[in-house]
């Protein structure tokens, strides 16, 4: 059986003093948790993060990569430049970098391939938007969206890999997904990874749901059969909200 993954995802929050106060609260209060606890941090809070998390049970990681192992991409950092920090997981396809810094479904599958060759995990995020839903081409939409970020990752590479299902307008909107909408994409998920990779590794795959989850909604979306953990946003910067999710998923 999967186990659940419970990410925080801080978004362009917290200095690295904050980040470590953050930490430091989260770590006694996930310490028996039954699930993996990782928080994904802005670039320049890494060190810290890192630091604040010895001995805990908490992983960090960062909120996007570029393709590129080194070279002329001024602001950018790579994959292998997260990993020598000592990052282990990270976040790509966020639908706010698909939104407002250009990522596309081919560059999430490059920075997607540049995390899985430096040794990463990595949580992929897929989701519609509002008028996509009411077009009523979620389901098709979302399959596209995994199948083209999976390409060309092994059966082997497919254990490192999560996949987030986030519909857009659920995101920081307080408009969370119904249980039932949130396992049904979740089930369209696992299904397209059956259909590349065979049951087995279907069955294995972690799939988080995402936006506007929190202490009160967790536990019944995390009950779902499909929904293995869940990527959250604001409850993450709150550590007894955070904890409480981590319950849920326990
Ligand atoms: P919120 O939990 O703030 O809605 O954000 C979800 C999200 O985008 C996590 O990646």
């Amino acid at each position: 059986v999967r186990k659940a993954v419970i990410a925080g995802n801080w978004k362009m929050n917290k200095t690295s003093a904050e980040a470590k106060e953050l930490i430091t609260a989260i770590a006694p209060l996930v310490k028996d948790a039954g699930c993996d606890v990782v928080a994904c941090v802005p670039y320049v809070d890494i060190a810290t993060a890192i630091e604040a998390a010895k001995g805990t049970n908490i992983k960090i990681g960062a909120e996007n990569c570029h393709w590129a192992v080194s070279g002329a991409f001024t602001g950018e950092i790579s994959a292998e430049m997260l990993k020598a920090c000592g990052v282990e997981y990270v976040i790509t396809g966020h639908s706010e970098r698909r939104t407002y810094f250009g990522d596309t479904d081919v560059t999430v599958q490059k920075r997607t391939r540049a995390a899985l060759d430096a040794g990463l995990t990595v949580i992929v995020c897929v989701g519609e938007y509002l008028e996509q839903r009411e077009q009523g081409i979620t389901d098709e939409l979302v399959a596209m969206q995994t199948k083209i970020a999976l390409g060309g990752v092994t059966e082997e590479e497919l254990k490192r890999i999560i996949i987030a299902y986030e519909p857009v307008w659920a995101i920081g909107t307080g408009k969370t997904a119904t249980a039932e909408q949130a396992n049904e994409v979740c089930a369209v998920i696992r299904a397209t990874v059956k259909s590349l990779y065979g049951e087995k590794a279907a069955e294995g795959i972690t799939v988080q749901y995402g936006g506007s989850m929190n202490a009160g909604n967790a536990a019944e979306l995390l009950a779902q059969p499909d929904v293995d953990g869940g990527l959250i946003g604001g409850a993450s910067l709150k550590p007894n909200d955070f904890a409480a999710i981590v319950d849920a998923a326990t």
